[in-house]
């Protein structure tokens, strides 16, 4: 064994300790290997034991969703098992194995092919359905067949650090986050969906990690330092005691600013402003309970889909998990955002066939509208629940708006969806809040006509970076040139703040953005009074917003805003923050 170590970058902070569990994620293309003769009994067997592996894991997932979804969602588990032992699969597999000499692989991509062109001849949507189950099936099968056997992940018998090729989001919700103590990625950026999972579970993670499925052995000791963005495979006991350290340090920091959990998050001259919670998977309502937050400023609601994929969440799903969360953060206001799958966030083949440019495809509101059966399902469940709730406490927030007119057909679709509620004799109260999320640069230049029609906007700066400096959130490659000071961004979110102000509406901000400690007073001084954020980073906020003049902060950023590239507005804010960092120990 040798010490050896990786640098990418750091995108949420922390030191993990500990064994290594080396996953690879990204679908591995089916080759086709021949093989001799006396080979293919094998061949057969090892595909046999693949189904076994799959049923049996079926088996105990189907076990576990019994307990914790009820009978219903359990029977989705009874239907793949079925598949996965119908003789449908297993008997052409073997058949291309002998007739052909080829590995199982190969065989089984070939039947896949056949039987998901049969069903699509059929064109039925019940049909439509059970192509997604073979898929998923199929889909698991092959992973095993190929060593990439995911599920294995939901056995961690010990805290364990993940080493991972790509870990989609869709993924990352599945895990056993306890077992985690630490996310070493070979692709992600700073404000990829993972990521922002990673930081609202207190995951030290650090992306762009080349290689490192590769040089990292199965239950190799590794330390992860998320803070430079490091993985050292093997350290020697000085460096582990030194981590160690590091970490106690850093948990310490965070310790002593409990004191700031109840205090508001008032400037030093009497600025209000109001601290919020980004919530995607519901155990996350008590980390912003723990930290004490106004409210829940963003619940991503595709986070459902994902958890309940392949099953689509029913009405009453939907509905008894936002009243869930809405009685949970009583009696303070949440914000639900319609669901914004699409983009890197395909839990379900909703869409049917992948699309060759996902993010500037079919997600957000686009998809919402596309499918509205799908929508309507949501909003339902949610005018269902405005109307038991006091008034004003369940807002719905729409994705990805990029203009007037998807807004207007968005309320269009509530008040018909309220029509039809109360036909069937629901209550749903006169004005339930609609919003936008201003994250489409578009949206941000007509923030003006779009504040006179939305009853609040939230600014979704992860995309709205993305979107404006044609940056992908996600790719590491590109990182350095992701960059939330940018004039033009600095100058798009001015113009959304003035105009919530000159239309008398709450604008919020619910990217990464609006918890960037050196961005955060750029933000205040810009006029933004409410900022949403994972829940672990609300106490730092909060901190640093106490340590704040609202007229200095101004001063900032009216001076910011003359500059003319990110790195001369970063340069500026790092000089003038300094200090102030330093004395109330901030890191950037
Ligand atoms: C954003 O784009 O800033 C945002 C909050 O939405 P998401 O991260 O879910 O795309
Ligand atoms: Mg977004």
């Amino acid at each position: 064994m040798s010490r050896k170590e990786i640098t990418g970058s750091g995108v949420s902070p922390g030191i993990a300790i500990g064994k290594a569990v080396v996953q690879e994620t990204r679908p591995i293309p089916a080759l086709r290997i021949p093989l001799a003769a006396d080979k293919i009994d094998e061949e057969i067997a090892r595909f046999h034991r693949a189904v076994e592996a799959v049923v049996s894991r079926i088996k105990r997932n189907q076990a576990r969703a019994e307990k914790t979804l009820g009978h219903e969602y359990a029977a989705i588990f009874e239907a793949h098992r079925l598949i996965a032992q119908d003789p449908a699969i297993s008997s052409p597999v073997e058949e291309i194995i002998r007739s052909e000499h080829v590995n199982a692989e190969w065989a089984l991509e070939q039947v896949v092919a056949n039987v998901v062109a049969r069903f699509e001849n059929l064109g039925d949507l019940y049909f439509a359905d059970r192509r997604l189950d073979f898929l998923d099936v199929a889909t698991q099968i092959l992973r095993m067949l190929q060593g990439q056997d995911i599920d294995r992940l939901n056995d961690l018998k010990e805290p364990v650090v993940l080493v991972a090729d790509e870990l989609p989001p869709s993924l990352a919700v599945q895990l056993p986050l306890d077992k985690i103590l630490g996310f070493a990625l070979e692709m992600g950026g700073p404000s990829s969906h993972t990521t922002i999972i990673a930081r609202s579970f207190g995951i030290p993670t650090a992306v762009g990690l080349h290689n490192a499925c590769h040089e990292a052995m199965e239950s190799q000791l590794v330390a992860l330092d998320a803070f430079e963005g490091k993985i050292i495979f093997d350290p020697d006991t000085a460096e582990i005691h030194a981590y160690e350290s590091k970490r106690r340090n850093y948990h310490e920091q965070q310790a002593q600013l409990l004191h700031v959990r109840d205090l508001p998050a008032v400037t030093r001259d009497g600025r209000k402003l109001r601290l919020l919670a980004n919530v995607d998977l519901p155990v996350e309502v008590d980390l912003a309970n723990r930290w004490n937050v106004d409210g829940i400023g963003l619940h991503r609601s595709e986070f459902l889909y994902m958890k309940m994929s392949p099953a689509l969440p029913s009405e009453m799903d939907h509905l008894r998990f936002y009243r869930d969360l809405v009685q949970r953060m009583a009696p303070r206001p949440v914000t639900i955002r319609t669901f914004d799958l699409g983009g890197k966030k395909l839990a379900h083949d909703i869409i049917g066939n992948p699309e060759t440019n996902p993010v500037l495809g079919l997600r957000g509101i686009r998809l919402c509208l596309s499918k509205p059966d799908f929508f309507r399902t949501q909003l339902r469940a949610l005018l269902r629940l405005a109307g038991e709730q006091p008034e004003g406490r369940v807002r719905i927030m729409i994705p990805l708006v990029s203009g007037i007119e998807e807004f207007r057909i968005t309320r269009l679709f509530v008040q018909q969806t309220t029509a039809e509620l109360r036909a069937e004799g629901f209550e749903v109260p006169e004005h339930v809040p609609l919003g936008a999320m201003v994250e489409v640069p578009s949206a941000a230049m007509m923030a003006t006509e779009l504040a006179q029609e939305a009853d609040f906007l939230s600014i979704g700066t992860n995309d709205l970076i993305q979107y404006t400096l044609a940056v992908d959130r996600a790719n590491e490659l590109v990182a350095n040139l992701y960059q939330p000071s940018h004039p033009a961004i600095l100058r798009l979110i001015r113009q959304v703040i003035l105009a919530g102000a000159a239309e008398g509406i709450d604008v919020a901000m619910c990217g990464e953005t609006a918890s960037d400690p050196l961005m955060v007073p750029l933000l205040v001084g810009l006029g933004l009074t409410n900022f949403s954020m994972n829940p672990q980073a609300v106490p730092v906020v909060r901190h640093l917003i106490r340590h704040l003049s609202y007229r200095e902060s101004a001063h900032i950023a009216r001076e910011a805003l003359k500059m003319t590239t990110a790195r001369a507005v970063e340069e500026y804010l790092l000089e003038r923050l300094a200090v102030l960092f330093a004395k109330i120990k901030i890191r950037i």
